[in-house]
């Protein structure tokens, strides 16, 4: 596997955090930091701050991201976001299938599947969350079932569509508990999900994708975690709050 061929990608998960105003403050001091970074950028914010941080970000590295859309396109969905809500406001990357949506918000893999599909035909950049929680792993059912969550999400996607796809393995138990994976076990796991995808799709799809490392990645653990093969980046949640940190962890991934 050559690590080389992919761009690493650092991308902030702001979850249910920050005003307008305070998501501009922040932007504001991350944009400095990271503005020679060579790897991409992106900040996911909660939707009312999606307008602002658009408007923040132009003119530098940063790209702007959503946490969630809805699948359909419009109607009936009362409290829902679609894509093409999301372009309109010049989003450009969507978190989708992250485990606290799974886990509070009844999402499944066949949702998450209509989610990427919906997304890549509206020219958004899908975040693509698989993962296993604490029991899983106990019961080393990991590789299984993070091969199954990427399969289900990624059916009918093409080959040309997977190109604009990133996916992030997040172990449940690693989220936002302080517990990171060991950079072998995030290897690991990654390796298995690029394994699907040469499976699926083939050896140059599997070479090209960005698969990222998310849980309780910070900025004492990202060189070692990001030094892996196949850890092409990160999905950082509280670590994304703190200007310095984010920045920290998007320079490790330049180097
Ligand atoms: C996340 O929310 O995707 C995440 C990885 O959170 P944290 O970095 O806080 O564990």
């Amino acid at each position: 596997m050559k690590k080389e061929v992919r761009k690493a990608v650092i991308a902030g998960n702001w979850k249910m955090n920050k005003t307008p105003k305070e998501a501009v403050e922040l932007i504001n001091e991350i944009k400095p930091l990271v503005k020679d970074a060579t790897c991409d950028v992106v900040v996911c914010v909660p939707f009312v701050c999606l307008d602002a941080a658009v408007k923040a970000c132009e003119g530098t590295n940063i790209k702007v991201g959503a946490e969630n859309m809805h699948f359909e396109k419009s109607g009936a969905f009362t409290g829902e976001i679609s894509a093409d809500m999301l372009k309109a406001v010049g989003t450009e990357y969507v978190v989708l299938g992250h485990s606290e949506r799974r886990q509070y918000f009844g999402e499944t893999d066949e949702t998450v599947n209509k989610k990427v599909l919906a997304a890549l035909s509206n020219g958004l950049k899908p975040i693509l969350c698989v993962g296993e929680t604490l029991k899983d792993r106990e019961n080393t059912i990991t590789n299984e079932l993070v091969a199954m969550q990427t399969k289900i999400a990624l059916l009918d996607v093409s080959e040309k569509d997977l190109e604009n796809v990133i996916i992030a393995y997040e172990p449940v138990w690693a989220i936002g508990t302080g517990k990171t994976a060991t950079s072998d076990q995030a290897d690991e796991v990654n390796g298995v999900i690029r394994n699907v995808i040469k499976e699926v799709y083939g050896e140059v799809a599997a070479e090209k994708i960005t698969i990222q490392y998310g849980g309780s990645m910070n900025a004492s653990n990202c060189d070692e975690l990001l030094s892996k093969v196949n850890v092409d980046g990160g999905l950082i949640g509280g670590a994304s709050l703190k200007a310095a940190d984010f920045a920290t962890i998007v320079n490790a991934a330049c180097k």
